[in-house]
């Protein structure tokens, strides 16, 4: 006889934190929740990342998710008490066309979310190196730790009566039930957060959204000048990759100069950008690379392009490593899969770097839809 593990009106799959802004939206609405998760707490991407929400530097449904989750960030760590920073970002312009880009952008923005610095008021708030010309602060940026943050909304949500299935895997899902590893869980809806992993579920879904695996490489270095770094702190690099910069007439031609300056760096994909941990620790990145089944090598060159260039940025002459990892990602044509492949069943992917960002944002308009 098959074990039942009884039933939900929601039941999530994935406890990342696409699963865990499901599971908590639920809740508010008054529904009971069941999450499964493979693993016996959450490891993937969720708490891999920079813990920042980016908004500002987003533009279309990325822009109206991460703005609307900036309350539902504050309200979640004033009750689960983990660490939140509304500090912003400092974007740094090195060259003529960064600081065209940044201008373009204060205008296209206005002063609420863009504030431009000169290169004295750029160093004001971040230790750096040569060849600063000026910057822009965007204050309404957001910062957590997320390896602190992820467990601790997963245990405030089963304090307020989530029922956690920890280390169960999810094999099949269909209209009204999930079948899992420990058995058969009846769901009013399901909500298939697995990140990455929707072609193991969908693969026809993910085929049709182009969802690939973004790897990415990432490292934890001590802070050379042992100050507290309030901002995430971005690049030129960042400007290039980000959604809301293509409203800048500049951004081409700063692409252009990147790709025939740096090709190598553009070619390992780079966004050099780093945020600092409560420890005062940094955390620098990133590179990268797109594959539907990664490789499992990781080639020293990225890591070392990584160290060089954010040694450069702060204006020092090496970086001494703590810790190295590797987060992947879904990456897709879109940068969101909101899908309803049944009744009763949606299945809610981010499919760009931007899940802390736009989750807390998400989850109301995928339960506003259900309900509509
Ligand atoms: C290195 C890196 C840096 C990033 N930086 C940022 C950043 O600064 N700001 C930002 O906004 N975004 C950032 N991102 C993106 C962000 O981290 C992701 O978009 C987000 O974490 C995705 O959340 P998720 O819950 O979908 O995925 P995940 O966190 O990967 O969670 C998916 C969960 O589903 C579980 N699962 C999978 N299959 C099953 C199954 N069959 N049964 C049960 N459980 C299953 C997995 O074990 C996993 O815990 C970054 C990503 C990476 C990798």
């Amino acid at each position: 006889m098959i074990d039942t593990l009884g039933s939900a009106d929601v039941v999530v799959i994935g406890a990342g934190i696409v699963g865990l802004a499901h599971a908590y939206e639920a809740l508010e609405r008054g529904l009971s929740v069941a999450v499964v998760e493979q693993g016996d707490r959450a490891t993937g991407a969720s708490v891999r990342n920079f813990g920042h929400a980016c908004a500002t530097g987003l533009d279309g449904d990325g822009l109206r998710y991460g703005t609307a989750a900036r309350s539902r960030w504050a309200k979640l760590a004033a009750e689960a008490g983990f660490w939140l920073r509304r500090t912003g970002t400092v974007m740094v312009a090195r060259a003529e066309d960064e600081l065209a880009v940044l201008r373009e952008f204060g205008e296209v923005r206005g002063e609420r979310q863009v504030r431009l610095l000169s290169a004295a008021e750029t160093r004001e708030r971040v230790p750096l190196g040569e060849g600063v010309l000026g910057g822009a602060w965007l204050p309404e940026d957001m910062r957590v730790d997320p390896r602190e943050c992820v467990p601790a909304i997963a245990r405030h949500l089963a304090a307020r009566g989530a029922r956690f299935h920890w280390a169960t895997t999810a094999h099949g899902v269909e209209p009204g039930l999930v079948r899992t590893s420990r058995g058969e869980l009846r769901a009013g809806t399901v909500i298939l957060a697995t990140g990455h992993d929707i072609d193991r579920h969908f693969p026809e879904l993910a085929a049709k959204a182009e969802v690939k695996r973004c790897v990415l490489r990432m490292l934890r270095v001590e802070n050379p000048y042992g100050v507290t770094i309030d901002p995430a702190v971005q690049t030129g690099f960042s400007m290039a990759r980000y959604g809301g910069f293509t409203a800048c007439p500049s951004l081409p031609a700063l692409r252009e100069r990147l790709g025939r300056e740096r090709p190598e760096l553009v070619g390992i994909g780079l966004n050099l950008m780093f945020t600092q941990r409560p420890d005062g620790s940094l955390t620098i990145g990133d590179t990268h690379s797109y594959d539907t089944t990664p490789a499992p090598f990781e080639d020293e060159a990225l890591d070392d392009a990584v160290l060089r260039e954010t040694a450069a940025l702060l204006g020092v002459e090496r970086l001494t490593v703590l810790e190295r990892w590797r987060g992947v990602y879904g990456s897709g044509a879109q940068s969101f899969l909101i899908e309803a492949p049944a009744d009763g069943v949606r299945v809610v992917a981010v499919t760009a770097g931007v899940g802390m960002t736009t989750a807390l944002g998400i989850a109301p308009e995928v339960f506003d839809g259900l309900v509509g």
